[in-house]
Parts: C-alpha cells; sequence; structure tokens
C-alpha cells in the first residue's frame, strides 16, 4: 500500500533540544522511555548506558579546548545523566559531579568511587521506575492502550465465545477458499458464499476465524472422510471481529475438513473493504463502481477468513455481475457465463498461495491497454473516457517489470499483472496480487497538465507497488509489527529502480528530501522503532502505516547497501526471497540471510538500527572533535555502529567515499595529509545528523563560499539539513546556520536550494503564526536575496531537465508566496490569459499551481477554477486547482471546502486531508482548519479510521504550526475528551510534543532572531 503522498506532508518540527534533560536529568529519560523499546537480554550489558559512557568518553580524552562541547556530545549521545546536576566543571583534572556535596572529586580515584555510586543510585532508581511499568517478557512491555482481554468472552447469542484473543489460534489453518460473489451496485448490498478447506495442525473443537458486518444465513460442515453436509451453529464475537464455529465432532490433527458459510451484507460506503462508489462520466450520466481495499483488516468484511498476514492459502473467485460490466480479480479469468437470469459469472483461476489482505476484485465500467512482456500480459485500466491518460503507465510498468525480474532474478508468477485507476481512492495505491489499484492521480498521466513532479509520483508509485509483487506478495511479513519488511523493502526499490532505469527523473532527490523529514519525526518521543513488538490491536496495527515504517525501513536498507556493496546487498535479498517464497517472515530471517553472504555480523550491526528507539535521537548524532595533528576521534554510543563515509578538500582523500563500520565508542581517522575540513556521512547515505567542531564548521562555510561544488549537491544539501537541525537543538546558533546558506546565491543545484527553503519556511511559519509580521519578512527578504538572481532567472516555461523543472516550480512558488520581484503580476497575466480562452490554453505545467494560486486571489478567479474543478477531465489538473482553491486568503470559502469535501459529492472526500493541510499551512485558515477538525472530529474518524494514515495527517497537518501554551493546552484537552485511545494515539502524542517544541523554538530564538535579523 501507498498511503497518498507522504512526501508532500509537512513532517513535523522536530527541535529535540528536552528540557528535561537539563532539570531532570537521567532518571526521567531512562524511565519514561522503556515501554517503547523492547528489552532483550543481550541488551542488558549496556546498562546503564549514559554514565558509562560519558565516563569512558571524557575520562579517556581528557579534553581541555572546549567543555561546552562535551557537554552537548553528551547529550547528543543521550547521556543526560551528568549534564547538570553532576555539573561539569573547567578542571583539566576530571569533573566533579554535584554541588550537593555527595562528591568532590579532586583524583582519579575519588572520580571512579563516584560514578560508581551513581552508577549503582541510578540502576537502584531505574529499577523503582520501571518495574511497576513493564515486565520484561521477550515481547518487550505493553502499550498502555492495548484493550483488555475479557476473561470469559460472551458471544451475541449470550453464549461463551470459545476464543479470547485478538490473534487467532493457530490450530486450524486455511488451505483454500472458494468464494461466490454477487453485489448489487445500486442497492449497495451483496450476496456471497466461501468454502474454505481446512487443516487442522492440531485437534481441537473450535474453528476460529473473522467476520465482521456479514449477515450469516447458513454454516454447514464436512470432514473430508464423509462427504456429508452437517449444518452448524455460530457464534459472533464483534468486539474482535471474529466468529467461531463449533465442530460436531473433534478436528484431528492433519486431518482436513470443509467450512461453507452463506451469507449477505451491505457494500462499504467508505473506502475500505468491499466498498462502492458512483461518479459522474463526461455525459453526465452517474455511474456506480465497486473495489476492493482489504489491507489491512478489512478482508473480514468482504468474506469470512482467518484474516492475518501468515494464514497464507489460494483462492477461487467467482463474480455475478452486470453484463455492462467488467469484474477483474487477482487472477486472469478462466470462464464467463451467462446465467438464466441474464447476469453473467466470470471465474478467475485458482490464485496462488497468498495472505487474505492480497485479495483483490472489481467491478465496473473500463477500458484497458495492455502489453505482453515475456508471457505476462499487463494492462493499464481506467474508466472509459480517461483511457487517452494511460499510455505513460503502461511503459513505465513494462520496463520495471522487467528490471526487477532480472534483479531479484525471480519471475513475475502471474500470467497477468493488472495496474487500475480508481475513480475514489484513499490510499494512494495498492500491491492486490496481480491487480493493482491507483487513484487516477497516481496511475494517470495527462501530457498537456501533468508536471514533472506528477510524471515522477507516478513513476514512484508503480514502482512501489510492483517492488512489492515480491517484498510482501511473494515474501509476507509475519505480522503487522514487522510491516517495514513490506513497506521498507517497497520504497527502497522504489527509489532503486527509478535511478536505475529512469535516472533522468533524478528521484535521487526526492529520497533525499525523504530521510530528512523522516529523521525529523523519528527524533521525536513518541517515535518508534520500526520493528516493534507490541502490535495488537487495530489502531496499532493502523499506526505502523506511517512514514517510518516507509522511508526509515528503507533509509536503513540505503546504509546496508551502501557499507555492504551493491553487489552482496542485491545477493542477500535474492538469497531472501528465494528461501522464503510463499511463506512469510520476520526481521530476523532477512537478517539471516544478509550474514549468510556477508562477513560482518549484520544482526548486531543493524539490530539497533531498526529496534533501537532508546538513544534513537541522541545516539545517531555524531560528534567530531578536530585536533592538531589531524585524528578524529569520533564519540558515540557503543550500542550504535555507524558506517561511517566522509570526503576532506585533501587530494588524496576528495574522492574517499567508502565506509568503514564505527562498532567501538570512538574511532580515530588518520589521515595522511593536512586537510582544512572533513564532511562525514557522504551523499548523506547514513541515517544520522553529524556535528562538527566549530573550526570544521567554519571550514566548510569558507569552502561553500569559494566554491561549493567540491562537495556533492546531495552533500551540500546533507550540511543544510544537519546544521539546521542543529540550530534547533541550540547546538548551533541559528546565525551560524544562516551563515551557511550565505553561499546559496552560488547554488545552481535543487536539493540544496529546497532543503534550505524547507528549513527557513518552517520559521517563516511560525513566526507568521505568532503575528510576528515584520520578523516574518524581513526572514523572507534575507532568503530572497540569497536567490534573487535564481528567480530572476526563472521563465514560465517547461523547459529543463526534470530536476531544473522542479527548481522552476519551487523558486517560482517561493517568489509569489510572498509577493516578490513582479511573480505575482506574471503569473496573474498568465492567469487571466488562461481564463480568457475559457481553460483552454495550455499552461506550462510546472508552474501551473503557481498560476492558479494568483488566479484563486480574486473572486473572479476562485468562482472560475472552482467551475473547472467540477468539469475537468485531468486529476493532475484538478489537483493544482484543489491547492489554489485551499490557498484562498477568504475563510467562507476555506470552511466551504473542507465542508463540501467532508460531504464528498462536489469534492472527493479523498481530497479532505490535503485540503485540511493546505489549509492550516497559511495565516488566514490555519485556526480555522483546527476548527474544522475539531467540529466533525467523529465524521472523520469514521470515515478514515483512528490511526489510520489519513487521520495521522490531519492531525499533523492542523496542528504542527502551533507554538502557543494556549493552543497546546487546547489540543490536549481536545483528544483527552475524545478516549483513551484516541489521547494515545501515536499522533496526538506527536502533535503535542511538536507544539512544545515549537514553543521552546520560539522561546529561545525570538530574541536573537529580533537583533540580527
Ligand atoms: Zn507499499
Amino acid at each position: 500500500i501507498e498511503p497518498f503522498n507522504f512526501n508532500r506532508l509537512q513532517l513535523p518540527r522536530n527541535m529535540i533540544e528536552n528540557s528535561m534533560f537539563e532539570e531532570e536529568p537521567d532518571v526521567v529519560d531512562l524511565a519514561k522511555e522503556p515501554c517503547l523499546h523492547p528489552l532483550e537480554p543481550d541488551e542488558v550489558e549496556y546498562e546503564p548506558r549514559g554514565s558509562r559512557l560519558l565516563v569512558r568518553g571524557l575520562g579517556e580524552h581528557e579534553l581541555d579546548e572546549d567543555e561546552e562541547d562535551y557537554e552537548s556530545s553528551a547529550k547528543l549521545l543521550g547521556m543526560s545523566f551528568m549534564n547538570r546536576s553532576s555539573g561539569l566543571r573547567n578542571s583539566a583534572a576530571g569533573y566533579r559531579p554535584n554541588s550537593d556535596g555527595t562528591c568532590s572529586a579532586h583524583s582519579a580515584r575519588t572520580v571512579g568511587v563516584c560514578i560508581f555510586i551513581i552508577i549503582v543510585a541510578v540502576a537502584i532508581i531505574m529499577m523503582i521506575y520501571l518495574l511497576p511499568r513493564c515486565t520484561f517478557t521477550k515481547e518487550g512491555c505493553h502499550k498502555k492502550n492495548q484493550p483488555m482481554e475479557p476473561i470469559q468472552p460472551i458471544a451475541t447469542n449470550g453464549k461463551l465465545f470459545p476464543w479470547a484473543q485478538i490473534r487467532l489460534p493457530t490450530a486450524v489453518a486455511p488451505v483454500r477458499y472458494d468464494l461466490t460473489l454477487h453485489p448489487n451496485l445500486t442497492s449497495m448490498t451483496f450476496r456471497g458464499s466461501v468454502t474454505i478447506s481446512l487443516q487442522a495442525l492440531q485437534a481441537t473443537w473450535n474453528i476460529v476465524l473473522h467476520s465482521t458486518g456479514h449477515n450469516i444465513s447458513r454454516v454447514t460442515f464436512m470432514t473430508a472422510v464423509s462427504s456429508q453436509e452437517k449444518e452448524v451453529d455460530v457464534l459472533e464475537y464483534p468486539l474482535h471481529e471474529q466468529i467461531a464455529i463449533v465442530a460436531p465432532e473433534t478436528l484431528l490433527e492433519g486431518h482436513n475438513y470443509t467450512l461453507k458459510i452463506e451469507y449477505s451484507a451491505n457494500i462499504s460506503s467508505s473506502s475500505y473493504g468491499f466498498y462502492g462508489i458512483s461518479y459522474r462520466d463526461e455525459s453526465n450520466e452517474k455511474k456506480y463502481f465497486a473495489a476492493t481495499q482489504f489491507e489491512p483488516l478489512a478482508a473480514r468484511s468482504a468474506f469470512p477468513c482467518f484474516d492475518e498476514p501468515a494464514f497464507k492459502a489460494t483462492f477461487v473467485i467467482r463474480i455475478k455481475r452486470d453484463e455492462q460490466y467488467t469484474a477483474l480479480s487477482n487472477m486472469p479469468k478462466k470462464s464467463s457465463v451467462v446465467l438464466e437470469d441474464g447476469l453473467v459469472q466470470d471465474e478467475f483461476f485458482e490464485s496462488v498461495k497468498m495472505s487474505t489482505y492480497l485479495v483483490a476484485f472489481i467491478v465496473g465500467e473500463m477500458k484497458n491497454l495492455s502489453q505482453d512482456v515475456n508471457g505476462t500480459l499487463v494492462s493499464i485500466y481506467a474508466v472509459p473516457e480517461k483511457i487517452g491518460q494511460v499510455h505513460h503507465a503502461l511503459e513505465t510498468t513494462v520496463k520495471l517489470l522487467d528490471f526487477y525480474q532480472n534483479y531479484f532474478e525471480i519471475q513475475y508468477p502471474l500470467k497477468k499483472l493488472d495496474l487500475v485507476a480508481i475513480p475514489d481512492f484513499e490510499a494512494g495505491a495498492m500491491e492486490n496480487w496481480g491487480l493493482l489499484t491507483f487513484r487516477e492521480e497516481t496511475l494517470l498521466y495527462d501530457g498537456n497538465t501533468s508536471s514533472v513532479a506528477d510524471r515522477k509520483l507516478v513513476t514512484k508509485i508503480i514502482a512501489h507497488e510492483l517492488a512489492h509483487q515480491w517484498f510482501g506478495n511473494l515474501v509476507t511479513m509475519q505480522w503487522w509489527n514487522d510491516l517495514w519488511l513490506n513497506e521498507g523493502f517497497a520504497t527502497f526499490m522504489e527509489y532503486f529502480s527509478l535511478e536505475k532505469i529512469f535516472g533522468e527523473l533524478s528521484s535521487y532527490e526526492d529520497f533525499l528530501d525523504a530521510r530528512f523529514k523522516t529523521m525529523r519525526k523519528d527524533a521525536l518521543n513518541s517515535s518508534h522503532p520500526i520493528s516493534s513488538s507490541s502490535v495488537q490491536s487495530s489502531e496499532q496495527i493502523e499506526e505502523m502505516f506511517d512514514s517510518l515504517s516507509y522511508f526509515k525501513g528503507a533509509s536503513l536498507l540505503l546504509m546496508l547497501k551502501t557499507y555492504l556493496s551493491e553487489d552482496i546487498f542485491q545477493h542477500a535479498i535474492i538469497l531472501y526471497l528465494h528461501n522464503h517464497s510463499y511463506t512469510s517472515t520476520h526481521s530476523d530471517d532477512l537478517w539471516d540471510s544478509f550474514n549468510e553472504v556477508s562477513d560482518l555480523d549484520i544482526y548486531l550491526a543493524l539490530k539497533l538500527w531498526y529496534q533501537g528507539q532508546f538513544l534513537r535521537e541522541r545516539g545517531m548524532e555524531l560528534s567530531v572533535q578536530m585536533f592538531m595533528d589531524k585524528m578524529f576521534p569520533f564519540y558515540y554510543s557503543s550500542l550504535w555502529h555507524i558506517p561511517l563515509s566522509y570526503v576532506t578538500d585533501g587530494k588524496n582523500y576528495s574522492k574517499h567515499r567508502s565506509v568503514s563500520l564505527l562498532d567501538k565508542k570512538s574511532g580515530v581517522i588518520n589521515l595522511t595529509e593536512e586537510v582544512q575540513w572533513i564532511k562525514v556521512n557522504t551523499d548523506m547515505t547514513g541515517y544520522y545528523i553529524v556535528h562538527y567542531a566549530d573550526d570544521n564548521w567554519e571550514a566548510l562555510i569558507k569552502q561553500l563560499k569559494t566554491n561549493p561544488y567540491v562537495l556533492s549537491d546531495k552533500d551540500r544539501a546533507n550540511l543544510i539539513n544537519n546544521i539546521f537541525e542543529l540550530a534547533g537543538l541550540g547546538k548551533v546558533s541559528l546565525q551560524r546556520a544562516f551563515d551557511l546558506i550565505d553561499y546559496l546565491r552560488n547554488e545552481t543545484y535543487t536539493a540544496p536550494i529546497s532543503e534550505a527553503l524547507f528549513q527557513t519556511e518552517l520559521i517563516y511559519n511560525l513566526l507568521d503564526k505568532l503575528g510576528h509580521m515584520d520578523l516574518a519578512s524581513r526572514l523572507v527578504n534575507k532568503v530572497f536575496k540569497l536567490l534573487q538572481s535564481q528567480i530572476q532567472q526563472q521563465t514560465w516555461t517547461d523547459e529543463g531537465t526534470p530536476s531544473t523543472r522542479e527548481l522552476r516550480s519551487v523558486l517560482l512558488d517561493f517568489a509569489c508566496t510572498h509577493s516578490l520581484e513582479n511573480c505575482s503580476a506574471a503569473a496573474l497575466k498568465l492567469f487571466n490569459d488562461w481564463m480568457a480562452s475559457n481553460g483552454t490554453q495550455s499552461l506550462p505545467t510546472d508552474v501551473m499551481a503557481t498560476v492558479f494560486k494568483a488566479g484563486a486571489k480574486t473572486e473572479g478567479g476562485w468562482s472560475f477554477l472552482l467551475s473547472k474543478y467540477v468539469s475537468l477531465g485531468s486529476e493532475a489538473e484538478k489537483n493544482k486547482i484543489l491547492e489554489a482553491l485551499a490557498s484562498s486568503e477568504d475563510v467562507r470559502k476555506l470552511y466551504w471546502l473542507m465542508k463540501k469535501s467532508l460531504d464528498g459529492d462536489l469534492i472527493r472526500t479523498q481530497k479532505l486531508s490535503f485540503i485540511i493541510r493546505t489549509v492550516a499551512r497559511h495565516f488566514p485558515g490555519h485556526l480555522l482548519a483546527w476548527d474544522f477538525v475539531k467540529e466533525n472530529w467523529s465524521k472523520l474518524v469514521q470515515k478514515f479510521h483512528l490511526g489510520s494514515y489519513t487521520i495521522q495527517s490531519i492531525v499533523a497537518g492542523s496542528t504542527h504550526l502551533f507554538s502557543t501554551k494556549a493552543h497546546l493546552s487546547e489540543v490536549q484537552a481536545f483528544f483527552e475528551n475524545q478516549s483513551e485511545a484516541t489521547f494515545q494515539l501515536r499522533c496526538v502524542q506527536e502533535a503535542l510534543e511538536v507544539i512544545q517544541l515549537n514553543m521552546q523554538w520560539v522561546e529561545k530564538n525570538l530574541k536573537t532572531l529580533t537583533y540580527w535579523l
């Protein structure tokens, strides 16, 4: 699954500076987080982490240059332990804990004793903090919002339900489903019948499986030996969406049985499960369409099944339909029979063995374009009037399919591969085996209105879903806690394949940007390890679909690939796919495959990266100290094995990109020549932030000013990102960060300019929302002066490489948003010409949204855009119009837009989260958007499900620019009043944390900004 447009989602600010560090050292920090970190026996040796590390780091390198720096590095590394209360004193002899008199050190021995005492004290306090909250099991400790299991669940008929857990028992496993469905698209109901062949893996009386919203009319049971059907009773337990069948006889281990269930249900009106939609075709006739979206938990609402990813089985699907419709499913069609009542029944071939969440079927009026690729028929489907927009998708799919088959050395196993653009679809796309489903805007490409960003989006999402045919479909995670095995890989492969076969698209820029934003989010306390052990409830499962599973997963794979080399990496994943085809895995299976092809103990090296959370935000930041003798010791936590790469200005090292693993507490790189500076984390292939010593920052800044091109554009963007993140932490002054981007006058590449604009725009947004208009405009002027010449060079065309076209789009949007140069006038002229031609005159696509935004500022322009929105056929163009409509300064219009999208008629509900985010970003709408979310919360949750990425995006989008205490209390009170489960949602905790960090940022930087901006 590809949640719609993570990349464009404004991830929350992360200013890691944590007051609790300064006021209440060690204990609070260590005790607050344990429930997020599954403790395993082999990690015990690291405890107590902070103290030991700091002591060693400081003791061994008796550095006397800048004690502040020590303190910083200590904090960065998560070693709050000795900061304030232990008080570093300016003494070459060592450190003197705490002035309260417990210790006063003047000799190494006393220091040792003090440290020992402190360690013991911390250990005791930790025990006290930890014990009541956690039970240390292999699974770690459980989250608070995990639902309590009733001891004796009662079924709807008042009888005892034989199973009390959320996860199904494993005594019985499905082997094959035979499913017949008859949907009625006008009455929005369907009838179904499913025959499930089962195998008993243990002796049992009960068959427990998933089913929800079904009106079950008849259940029969059959043993393999006597083929006689026996009608049996069914017990329903809606809380867990389970039913139980009490068999008429004991099921014996190893024997096969058959269960047949007949039922009816409503076709869902949300975009989840088996759902129906209506739309108007070009002659304004109302049309009906039904499709499925089962991941993660909705297959159970379409048919009773064992709805967990590890229960793989084969599926035979039959669909009864009216003649004018086309029916599609995972497999090719086997037969089509006209029934007595004039209906047609399509039967599809028996599927390969797969998980229930990958089952899919679609009924609607569609056309397609197809091409054969070595025996696999690739088809792109769309509603008939949009068949002209499928060529790009077909070409792209054919190339990518070929690439993946070669790269994985495994043929795509089905005879067909359909990609379908669905008129209403909540996610971005879904990887159902053989039947990929998409939003229209993520599959269709219109030469006249799709921008280069749209082309990249379509290409990337196809690449993502195709990669899932191997990662996810062929080999599946055993349970949702390892979702990253699906999504991290698909995301990694998406960028990797694009770089290999569509290099001209420069998709590395997007991947880099995604890594920056993911680290911001990951640095929040509310973040989570990508492989989490406490995932049980449906909200917890939904919450796994966040940008960490996708982009942190992908970032770690990139780091691994860079370290191991491309060949070994490829070899390992081929092995993994071969070894686990048609089965399910957990993360260790992946590390095992890497260990087989590499000398390195990957598990040891990487497990902290994927399990670690404890020291994550502080631990990954690397402090670099430069010495006169050109040696570079690195401080870091022993918990982290950090793949280090670097470049320097020296002749011998300028191209030094090899990666070494730092697996000790400090490391030294010996250079054979004198260098001015070192840049660590070459091309930002490592998932960490680097903090340099003052003189190294200065040397880097000087280098950027004299000749920035010594460093790659990725490195330049990386430096901009790191220095602003560190400035947010207070580790570097904001002024120095601005000093670094001073070189932008000479910058011509997209990645560094985009990152600088992103960082400064965040600051602008905070100032603007607090009403510091003067300061905000001074900031804009400062940035404008840096980019003035680049802005002046831009033309209102679609000329150039994809990368320069995107740069144009970013720069002109910046200039027009802040009314710089004569940008708005030029945009308005283009808009007026376009409007005068009734929208027939073609506009340059990359700046189309900017042109529309200029036009939407006038009353007539806004109304004209709305009329075009309703009547146009290109989703790419409609999205640009919608962005312009939602950027209006008229709050009545903004409110009306959100309301209409919630209704879902004129503007589809799938657009709502995008509208809310856009409205909230600008001053006139930012309070309105939050009001709207509060007012309509129950409807939003009903439509999008608690914990879903749409809800995550709405909560973050409507709150991430708040920076006052009043707003913090209000947001907190609002969610507290909903329910405990709502308040505990990760996105809610994240929203609160972001507001607090914004407050701290403002408090810390406002005065300084006033002074020097
Ligand atoms: Zn996916």
